[in-house]
């Protein structure tokens, strides 16, 4: 219960309480929560993977006594429990509920196939990922009553290694639950929770663990269990990995299941939001209930259109996913006719021009509400889905957009949300109170050395990813933290173009090689293991890396993820971004690196043709789209060279008599300034509130839907 006397804490005691911040992904924002972890064994903390539970499952009691009797390991446990306090207590948020006359509270479930809340728990490869964990982390902040639903993937995503051809090579470890900030649900009788879901005829189980993102709630799917066939415990297997049956299944077991998990532990909520398109089939369920109740297809449908949020993310075709509809048939046909309803009544949801059952109609013709995620995205998806819109009789929803944003706390480093502390911006505190615009009053030499700083750490960081390939050199890393480094990290996707900045290697080469104002290059990302295309652009960049033209000033660093990309955009000066004009919906890593006063040079796609101005960063070309791909690309190869020459490396190198580059940092302050809040996560699902949760719970009190089926308004 307590400590054995005044001075000591005995290892049980400390074992009890040291669970208790590990079970609390608030450890990932909160510097203050893991530090307990730091300071008994950083190594060992290093080589759990940052995972407090996965470090304590293995530390011995002699460390936990030693660690008990001293006074400074006491007053950072302290600390860090007083951290706790404040992310997972109650009240002082922004939420207010709305007084509704029937006084049902508003719930939002949040669905989503990948979820990147922290390193500890890798179910993520992406941007839809880290979003989705942000999402979490604001309402948290917010107090907002929202739950997040997902899939426990057995081996997450993959992990990158670069061979010693330069080629990708791909490695599935096992998640262990064990190790993870995880607790398994259980019943009224004290047994694991599991929920059943019909894949083509077969019955398929799954349990249900639970992560605490600060206040919120995030529960996972596995259907890792006994009693299950071979391939029904391999249903949770991976994320985006298998073919269309592996498709189907994990998106039936994330939608349906899901919603079941959801009314087993007795939550009804008000809203619901899916997350892109994977997570559609919820409806399929939702229809199923309120038929089940004696309603109405027609009437069901209304019912979900007027509690349900869709969230598109991509025009890629991989984001929007289509599926055979016999295959859909075949999972879901007999589900559909049970529920009193004809297959092919609901399968005309998801027709579009094209063929197949695409989830993204079937989401639009079946959500009140939907967005894009970005102004530029919004407009591109009325564009691409005008049809299924004007098809529905007015019934499908129109999109707007909410930009995304990132969490700040997550990303900003340590050093700098200091000195940002001390000017009085708080990242994280009441949206009306965060007062990011007082960064304009630190001071220049302040601000540069804390960047130096950063960059330094990255360096460090840096050099021993890269000395884990087999074909790197020592005397090939000639980084040096006073020259000017670029950071290019982002999923290998084509339309990404991470070869832009080499289509001219001499060009490159002088401009990286320059006497006097040198550039430097860090580059970082993964290509989905069936993207060709993806994967040969990874070799051809590791190959010029080790080409003496690279002048052991650009590197390729393995594996990225989480931890790389806080070093990354807190390190590095410039934030490189060349998507092809408009297929990035947003990007949401300029923005971190904007946070941290690193200055994006991209192309005007996504957030940046909102976020840019001459005064916070570099735009690449313009806002023209060619038809030809490879003009538009030797363009903008034209234009990327061209900045860098003309405007970014004369700026960073232009300094006064104390070596500071004036212009430089006052853009970096107004980076800050501005875009500290604008692409703040907090914002954005403020956004959401206000715009589409409101509504919709609104929407969902008028046709009241509740488990117990009891549903008359
Ligand atoms: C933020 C982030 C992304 C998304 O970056 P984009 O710029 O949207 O491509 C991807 N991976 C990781 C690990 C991230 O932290």
């Amino acid at each position: 219960m307590s400590t054995t006397d005044a001075h000591t804490i005995d290892p049980d005691d400390l074992r009890r309480r040291l669970g208790a911040l590990a079970g609390n992904l608030a450890y990932g924002w909160r510097h203050e929560m893991r530090t307990p972890f730091v300071l008994l064994d950083e190594p060992a903390f290093d080589r759990a993977g940052h995972s407090p539970r996965a470090m304590l499952a293995k530390i011995g009691d002699e460390t936990l006594r030693k660690a008990g009797s001293s006074p400074q390991f006491q007053e950072a446990l302290e600390r860090a429990e007083r951290a706790l306090r404040a992310e997972s207590g109650s009240g002082g948020g922004w939420w207010k509920a709305p007084e509704e006359e029937d006084g049902t509270d508003m719930l939002v479930a949040y669905f989503s196939t990948e979820f990147g809340v922290d390193e500890s728990l890798p179910i993520y490869s992406g941007g839809l990922g880290v979003l989705a964990g942000d999402h979490l982390k604001a309402s948290s902040e917010l107090g907002l009553p929202l739950v997040g639903v997902g899939l426990l993937y057995k081996h997450g995503y993959f992990r990158q290694a670069i061979d010693d051809f330069g080629a990708q090579q791909e490695r599935y470890p096992i998640n262990n639950p064990a190790d993870m900030p995880l607790s398994l649900m259980t019943d009224a009788s004290g047994l694991p929770l599991l929920i059943e879901v019909e894949l083509a005829g077969e019955p398929v189980r799954a349990r249900v663990w639970r992560a605490r993102v600060g206040r919120v709630r995030l529960y996972l799917l596995d259907s890792d269990v006994e009693g299950n066939s071979a391939w029904g415990r391999r249903v949770t297997d991976s994320l985006y990995g298998g073919d269309r049956e592996q498709r189907i299944r994990q998106e039936i077991l994330l939608g349906i299941g899901g919603v079941r998990a959801l009314r087993a532990l007795g939550l009804n909520p008000t809203v619901w939001h899916m997350n892109e398109g994977h997570a559609a089939f919820m409806q399929f369920e939702r229809v199923r209930e309120l038929r089940s109740t004696g309603i109405s297809f027609d009437d069901a449908i209304a019912r979900l259109r007027s509690s349900t949020v869709f969230t598109t993310h991509t025009p890629v075709p991989a984001g929007n996913e289509v599926f055979d509809p016999e295959l859909v048939r075949r999972y879901l046909g007999g589900f559909v006719e049970r529920a009193g309803v004809q297959f092919e009544q609901l399968e005309q949801y998801g027709h579009s021009e094209s063929w197949g059952f695409g989830m993204t109609p079937f989401a639009l013709r079946t959500a009140g509400f939907a967005n894009g995620v970005s102004k530029l995205h919004g407009e591109v998806s009325r564009e691409m889905w005008g049809q299924v819109i004007d098809s529905s009789d007015g019934q499908a929803a129109s999109i707007g957009h909410v930009t995304n944003g990132v969490h700040a706390r997550t990303f900003i480093s340590q050093e700098l949300s200091e000195l940002l502390g001390r000017a009085g911006v708080k990242a994280g505190a009441h949206p009306d109170e965060q007062g990011w615009e007082k960064v304009r009053e630190v001071d220049d030499a302040e601000l540069w050395a804390v960047r130096r700083s950063r960059k330094e750490r990255l360096l460090e960081t840096g050099v021993r990813r890269y000395l884990r390939q087999p074909g790197a050199r020592a005397d090939n890393w000639k980084f040096d933290p006073d020259v000017l480094t670029i950071g290019f990290a982002r999923r290998f996707a084509t339309y990404k173009r991470a070869g832009l900045l080499f289509s001219d290697p001499e060009r490159l080469a002088r401009i990286i090689g320059d006497a006097d104002r040198p550039v430097q290059i860090l580059l970082a990302g993964k290509a989905h293991p069936a993207d060709t295309g993806g994967k040969d652009l990874i070799q051809q960049v590791v190959h010029y890396s080790r080409d003496p033209r690279s002048q052991g000033r650009i590197a390729f660093l393995e594996d990225y993820e989480i931890v790389l990309a806080r070093r990354l955009v807190q390190g590095v000066d410039v934030w490189l971004n060349t998507p092809r004009r408009p297929m990035e919906a947003s990007g949401t890593s300029g923005m971190k690196a904007s946070q941290n006063g690193g200055l994006n040079v991209s192309i005007l796609d996504g957030w940046w043709a909102e976020g840019y101005t001459p005064d916070t960063g570099f735009k690449i070309g313009g806002d023209w789209v060619d038809s030809n791909d490879a003009v538009q690309d030797q363009a903008d190869a034209e234009a990327l060279f061209r900045v860098l020459e003309d405007e970014v490396i004369p700026t960073y190198y232009d300094r006064d008599a104390d070596g500071l580059p004036r212009r430089w940092i006052a853009m970096m302050k107004e980076t800050i300034a501005t875009h500290g809040r604008q692409f703040d996560a907090s914002r954005m699902v403020e956004e959401y509130t206000r715009n589409y949760y409101l509504p919709a719970h609104r929407g969902s009190l008028a046709k009241p839907i509740v488990a117990s089926g009891v549903t008359e308004a």
